[in-house]
């Protein structure tokens, strides 16, 4: 049987590609980075469970895209470019061949981000898999979640509803044709963090967020910490056409995993939002309502439905 440092010697060595500041990398007790002048560091955690985080069945390249990738749409939703991470593995054993599919697709996903793996901890347990984040911003320039003003527009990035919808096809729950079941599948395995928009949400965004665990209950995370209130439209969130056809509008509201962004900007940055849709066909921004003095409003074609009090998913409820 391999032991825990052959393991993390054959395949966590040499993840990703040099950040370029790690003076230390793994082999000692811990890494050492020299800090670039003029960058301020953006740190993050997320932990992805057997069980909770992805059904038991997922492969273990679907689980090393997921983790890496909900860390890095953190990082996104601050503006704040990748740099490297840490990884805490649990394994219930050392099943050489898991851990040889996860490395892989960790390395291709490490790479494809600019990412370097320096350290981490191996431990046996439970399937559980935590990634701790680190990615570099300009002096001041990190996007927060309390910086929304009134009068803001409120946009999200790709489609919305499709990881929850993946989820609900994953348990049979529901059935669409093969297409959109494969899209929706591949959005919650497989989720693509948004790192494109940090430029744009550095310029224009007053406050981001990643939408992990449902748009109604994350965006009322930014009015709260930004003392506003907001109104959204059903008519206007970007969903695919089985949701709109089957009026599902709620795996978009409320259904969780989805790691697009939702931002705030200035009413005036719409020639921004415009200029971006323009270049980018397959990529849209949309407008889905405005920041408000106060309260909290969904429209719908013939309803206004209050969401205040509405939240996202809560592990302890
Ligand atoms: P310690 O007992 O001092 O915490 P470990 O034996 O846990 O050290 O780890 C030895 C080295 O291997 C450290 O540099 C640590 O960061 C690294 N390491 C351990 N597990 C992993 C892993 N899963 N991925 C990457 N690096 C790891
Ligand atoms: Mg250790």
């Amino acid at each position: 049987m391999a032991s825990e440092f052959s393991i993390i010697d054959q395949y966590f060595r040499n993840i990703g590609v040099s950040c370029g500041i790690s003076r230390l990398s793994i082999g000692d007790d811990a890494a050492v980075m020299s800090l670039p002048q003029g960058q301020q560091l953006v740190t993050s955690i997320d932990t992805l469970i057997a069980g909770v985080h992805f059904p038991d069945d997922t492969s273990a390249t679907d689980i090393a895209c997921k983790a890496l990738a909900v860390n890095l749409s953190d990082l996104a939703a601050m503006g704040a470019d990748p740099a490297w991470f840490l990884l805490s593995l649990t394994l219930p054993e050392m099943n050489q061949r898991w851990i040889a599919e996860f490395a892989a697709e960790l390395n291709r996903m490490a790479t494809e981000y600019r990412l370097e793996l320096v350290g981490g901890d191996t431990c046996r347990g439970a399937l559980s898999i935590s990634i701790q984040i680190n990615g570099l911003v300009p002096e001041g320039r990190y996007v927060t979640r309390s910086g929304a003003q009134v009068g803001d527009l409120i946009l999200v990035s790709g489609s919305l509803g499709n990881a929850a919808m993946g989820l609900a096809l994953s348990k049979k729950q529901i059935a669409v044709p093969g297409v959109l079941a494969q899209s929706c599948l591949g959005a919650l395995n497989r989720p693509i963090p948004r790192l494109d928009l940090v430029p744009f949400l550095r310029q224009f965004a007053h406050a981001a967020i990643d939408l992990s665990d449902g748009l109604v209950g994350d965006l009322a995370h930014i009015l709260a910490a930004s003392g506003v209130g907001a109104t959204i439209r059903q008519s206007q969130l970007p969903v695919n056409d089985w949701i709109k056809a089957n009026a599902e509008f709620s795996y978009a509201l409320t259904g969780g995993d989805d790691y697009q962004i939702c931002c705030c900007v200035d009413a005036e940055a719409i020639s921004a939002v415009e200029e971006w849709n323009r270049s980018r066909p397959d990529n849209q921004l949309s407008i889905i309502g405005e920041i408000t003095e106060s309260g909290y409003t969904l429209e719908t074609n013939n309803q206004q439905i209050d969401l205040t009090g509405k939240r996202g998913y809560q592990h302890f409820d």
